[in-house]
């Protein structure tokens, strides 16, 4: 046995009692979800889909209700004209602050896109500074939500308070829901008014509940990520309050119109299906994370999170040492996808970006990151993230190849 595949099957019975507890959370999502699709008497004609208006259009009527029953929500609103996670939080934010309401992130800077929509960065169009609304955040503390200072940092002002559970892109932890829940349930005794918004893309079915279950009033996320379960071509979510999400429907389509009108075409079977195979699509990405993280752990790169901590994500990092190696680790990422496997990614520039970006991905569905991708900024720390895989067996044919390759080049 070559040295690295005695490496593999040490960390795959390291990682065995780990993997055993993702299967479980996967079969309780799983039962949740089956479940709902149970309640609302899921038919064969609702996977059809609607035309023109799309009244009375019961299939994407049902799938919402799915959402809103697995999510433990008033009310859900899953549509293919929420063309990503953006524009789903967008619509959740534009649809609950007016003029002189104030936003407030309670976990650092929000996701890159979310910049310009606040009005940020960006030329300001359309944004919510722009329509009057302003904002503010509070840092976090030590990699953890800091109550004293939210708590300190809310004024007459403060309509909606926004939490970020996946760190997307940036350098901090995520926040799992425990902590969630501790810090809406401290801020909700002050200020039980206030409307809490958490932004759960990557996050759906990581863990056995979901923010509204630990006092969130709204949620919002992309379904070519997690819920969309590798099948969903286009789409985004929001569940909550019903108040709030006939807002949503106000704001999406037109006042008046709101959720029932919108064809859903042919996106409901994908939909459909993708949201039953989610639980089980997400347990396969988070095992290949733990793979990930500790294969390359023990070939002396750093890893996080470890593959022993919590989650409450996809999202795994790794820090290379040299530039070398995080181009030719991501390369060898492409040449093991299913699509697009012969072309070679380069550091390139990206808009809104400081520096070259390299971007690993040979999906089947354009951008999705529930298939395995490996992207970062080509800049110290040489910190990639890799995220996703449709299957485990996937993952790991990738991540060993990468391995290999590193050794072989002799960059590690
Ligand atoms: C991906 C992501 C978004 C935005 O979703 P898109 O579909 O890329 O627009 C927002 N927030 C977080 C935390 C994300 O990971």
């Amino acid at each position: 046995m070559t040295e690295i595949k005695k490496l593999i099957n040490e960390v795959e019975t390291t990682l065995a009692p780990y993997f055993k507890e993702i299967e479980t959370i996967a079969y309780e999502n799983q039962e949740k979800v089956l479940d709902a699709f149970h309640a609302v008497k899921a038919t064969e004609s609702d996977l059809q889909g609607t035309t023109g208006y799309g009244y009375d259009d019961l299939g994407r009527d049902h799938l919402e209700e799915i959402y809103a029953r697995t999510f433990k929500a008033e009310d859900a609103i899953v549509r293919p004209q929420i063309i990503s996670g953006t524009h789903a939080i967008t619509i959740a934010l534009q649809s609950t602050l007016k003029y002189g309401d104030e936003l407030l992130y309670i976990t650092g800077d929000p996701y890159d896109t979310l910049l310009e929509v606040i009005g940020i960065n960006g030329n300001g169009i359309e944004s919510l500074q722009e329509h009057g609304v302003s904002y503010n955040k509070v840092d976090l503390n030590k990699g953890t939500i800091d109550v004293d200072r939210v708590l300190r940092s809310i004024n007459d002002k403060t309509k909606m308070i926004a939490i970020q559970r996946s760190k997307g892109y940036d350098q901090r932890p995520s926040i799992g829901l425990n902590e969630i829940e501790a810090a809406i349930e401290k801020i909700k005794t002050h200020y039980p008014n206030i409307i809490i918004f958490v932004d759960n893309c990557y996050g759906e079915f990581v863990e056995r509940r979901e923010p509204i279950e630990c006092g969130a009033d709204l949620i919002a996320g992309s379904l070519i990520k997690n819920p969309g379960g590798g099948l969903a071509k286009i789409g985004g979510y929001i569940a909550g309050k019903a108040s709030l999400i006939e807002r949503c429907g106000y704001r999406l389509t037109a006042p008046g119109i709101g959720k029932e009108a919108g064809a859903s075409l042919n996106s409901l079977q994908e939909m459909y299906q993708g949201f039953f195979l989610a639980p089980h699509v997400v347990s396969q990405s988070l095992k290949g994370a733990l793979f990930t993280s500790l294969l390359l752990e023990k070939m002396n790169m750093r890893t996080n999170p470890k593959y022993d901590a919590p989650r409450t994500d996809l999202i795994q990092t790794v820090e290379f040492d040299t530039k070398e190696q995080m181009i030719q680790f991501c390369q060898s990422i492409q040449h093991a996808s299913p699509i697009n496997a012969h072309f070679s990614p380069e550091p390139a520039y990206m808009p809104g970006y400081e520096d070259d970006v390299i971007m690993a991905a040979g999906t089947f569905v354009q951008g999705s990151s529930i298939e395995l991708s490996a992207d970062g900024p080509i800049r110290p720390p040489y910190e990639a993230y890799v995220q996703g895989g449709l299957t485990y067996e996937h993952v790991k044919l990738a991540v060993s190849r990468a391995a290999e390759r590193l050794q072989k080049e002799q960059l590690i």
